[in-house]
């Protein structure tokens, strides 16, 4: 179905809307957008200290004007995922798709809506579904986050090279952090519908049960590591506990 935009919205008018799930931050938007978003406002002129040294010391000195101007400076951001669009489409859907070259064959997942082989001069990809399992390629234990992430700590992350594909595609591991190791075996599993985005974030993997944990496996072959990873865990889980009041230990999450 084609659904007709509403008059307001400016930016995308020549292009008909095949499905519409934005969000009202258009409408509110708009108008800002055609204003100008760097045009100043306005402006006040204060009064106040200046110079170095402690603030008592320079409310000694003689005060003086100063200029604030008005000027809107948040945004909307509004990107368009282009030739690659089906891919996180696909998400939504709970489905995973990769690309493959016609010419040499090469899978990619992440997708590519080219090929990147010298050899086969930019050829356009054609699209397939892979399946919902992989190998862990290689992982980080994340106890330290950028404030939007703050609440999830600790966190993994790994690069899944998805069984069919010859890259590797970035998720969260839903995965004890003490038990994870390359080469493991995972599926891949989706966020519920209703809170998918579209984005990568919409999926995770967990460990194929049952796997032997070879000898070689960084976290593993040395105790010392092992003791610093439950050492660097615990101090998180307390710090997250006392800032959010949230329990993120595995067990509670059933990792
Ligand atoms: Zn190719």
């Amino acid at each position: 179905m084609v659904i007709k935009r509403e008059k307001t919205e400016k930016k995308y008018m020549h292009y008909p809307t095949v499905e519409d799930k934005s969000t009202e931050a258009h409408k509110e938007w708009e108008p800002w957008v055609h204003k100008g978003l760097w045009a100043i406002k306005g402006y006040q002129v204060v009064r106040g200290p200046s110079g170095g040294g402690t603030v008592e010391e320079a409310l000694k000195r003689k005060p003086k004007d100063f200029m604030v101007i008005d000027r809107a400076s948040a945004a909307l951001y509004s990107h368009s995922y282009g030739l690659v669009s089906p891919f996180f489409r696909g998400l939504l859907d709970g489905k995973l798709k990769g690309t493959k070259c016609p010419k040499c064959g090469t899978v990619y997942c992440p997708p590519r809506a080219h090929c990147w082989n010298p050899k086969c001069a930019v050829a356009e990809t054609e699209w397939l579904d892979l399946p919902l399992k992989g190998v862990i390629h290689t992982f980080t234990i994340q106890c330290l986050a950028a404030s939007p992430f703050a609440n999830m700590l600790p966190f993994s992350m790994g690069y899944v090279k998805v069984e069919g594909a010859d890259t590797t595609l970035p998720m969260f591991l839903h995965i004890d952090p003490k038990e994870i190791f390359i080469g493991q075996k995972v599926e891949i599993k989706f966020a519920p519908k209703e809170k998918r985005k579209g984005e990568l974030m919409d999926l995770y993997a967990v460990a194929v049960p049952s796997q032997k944990v070879p000898e070689w496996s960084c976290l593993h072959k040395n105790p010392r590591d092992m003791e610093m990873l439950q050492e660097s865990m615990k101090k998180t889980l307390e710090w997250v506990k006392k800032r959010y009041g949230i329990d993120n230990s595995p067990e509670v999450r059933g990792w």
